[in-house]
């Protein structure tokens, strides 16, 4: 049985949210001061999520990804990679994370059986990391890449949301992924509640690096999601994701779970279905399978922030997960 919206798109994948704090304080993620909203209480257990995905799984979702708030400030996060791990049908568990806490529990997560890392890292520059965080992190962040290297099954994915202050740092963190074997992705910003970023578009990404590299579409597209595989110097890969110039709605094959129990359908739409409601009301499996089944097909067709339309989300990308 697959899970399969109005549109005929497959949900295979669910983003999850495990936690609404962060230890980083991103001017154009943010919401507000960088302290937790919710009560303890109103977080999904690690149970209660591992239930959900067992749910989902049946549905042929195989991908899982972890992230936040910062999903390594949740107590035990390993523990919950390990519980995933053990689900029939999930192939893929990955995580999306500062990297500020990830020396500390690298070993753990690699134990726990962790598929695929993502770190956020939008410069190289300690000042500019500072003023962009709010926190004097950098190092911490370097220091756990060194570790990482090589630990996982997948290249480990560099995520740099282009901002205008570091466009001109393009060219050095495409040698800093090509020097360590990661895979660098630009992120287009985009427009949520709270967060005060400037756009800047892929194509400026682009017209910076096609001054000194030879930038070609990659003849592969299909092993990484919504972003747009390039080749640079036919010696390196990296990935643009467009959502706002380029979107790529009609592909779209995720579904999101917010860490106070709520399944979104979108990023920018908050229509939102309230699982953790059922899950602790006693509902059983098939019905709460029957419920995500419907509301999927409620997913929307897709955004408008090509059309130059600010989003009107009531969380910001922090609550939300990315
Ligand atoms: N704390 C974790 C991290 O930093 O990776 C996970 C949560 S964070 C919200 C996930 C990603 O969303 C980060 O790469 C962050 O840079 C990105 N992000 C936050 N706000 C954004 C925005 N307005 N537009 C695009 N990306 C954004």
């Amino acid at each position: 049985m697959n899970l399969i919206d109005s549109l005929g798109r497959k949900i295979e994948y669910v983003r999850i949210s495990v936690t609404d704090r962060c230890n980083l304080a991103c001017y154009y993620c943010r919401v507000g001061e960088r302290v937790s909203k919710l009560h303890h209480d109103d977080i999904l257990r690690y149970e209660e999520i591992a239930r959900l995905v067992e749910i989902m799984s049946a549905f042929g979702v195989k991908k899982v990804r972890l992230t936040g708030g910062e999903p390594l400030v949740r107590r035990d996060l390993p523990e919950l990679v390990k519980m995933l791990k053990s689900i029939r049908g999930v192939s893929t568990v990955a995580i999306t994370t500062n990297g500020i806490l990830l020396g500390r529990y690298l070993e753990k997560l690699v134990e726990a059986g962790l598929d695929r890392l993502n770190v956020s890292l939008d410069t190289l520059d300690r000042e500019k990391f500072r003023k962009i965080t709010g926190v004097d992190g950098l190092r911490s962040v370097l220091s756990a890449l060194e570790n990482a290297k090589g630990l996982f099954r997948d290249p480990i994915r560099i995520n740099t949301v282009v901002l205008p202050e570091n466009l001109d740092e393009a060219e050095d963190l495409l040698l800093f992924a090509k020097d360590n074997g990661f895979l660098l992705r630009f992120i287009e910003y985009m427009p949520l509640s709270g967060g005060t970023g400037k756009f800047v578009g892929m194509d400026e990404v682009l017209k910076i690096l096609r001054r000194r590299h030879r930038v070609e579409l990659a003849p592969d597209q299909t092993s990484d999601g919504p972003a747009t595989l390039y080749s640079v110097d036919r010696e390196q890969f990296i990935g643009l994701i467009a959502a706002r110039s380029h979107p790529f709605c009609d592909g779209c094959n995720r579904v999101r779970i917010t860490s106070d129990g709520k399944l979104r359908l979108c990023l920018f739409s908050d229509l939102e279905f309230d699982l953790k409601l059922l899950l602790r009301s006693g509902t059983s499996d098939e019905e709460i399978a029957e419920a995500i089944s419907k509301w999927v097909l409620l997913k929307p067709a897709r955004h408008f922030l090509a059309n130059g339309q600010r989003s009107t989300t009531k969380r910001g990308m922090d609550a939300i997960g990315g």
